[in-house]
């Protein structure tokens, strides 16, 4: 299992990925019981849809997943 440095290396990854897209910095990922579930980061300047937040990106393919798990960690990085 990853340390909680790890996943957050992965979120901060993430943030990168949007800063060289030209997007707001922020990327989260979304882990459960050890295994990333989800990654994502933000697209709101992309889809021209100023909800397109990296946490709510990660959320939205997974609704079924976490919806029914306790355990469920996510990870912010904000600028
Ligand atoms: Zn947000």
């Amino acid at each position: 299992m990853m340390t909680d440095e790890q996943y957050m290396k992965m979120a901060l990854q993430e943030a990168q990925n949007a800063f060289d897209e030209g997007e707001i910095p922020v990327g989260a990922i979304i882990v459960c019981q050890g295994r990333v579930l989800s990654k994502a980061h933000n697209l709101t300047e992309r889809l021209h849809d100023f909800t397109a937040h990296a946490e709510m990106l990660a959320f939205t393919p997974h609704r079924s997943i976490w919806g029914t798990s306790t355990s469920i960690s996510v990870r912010f990085m904000l600028p």
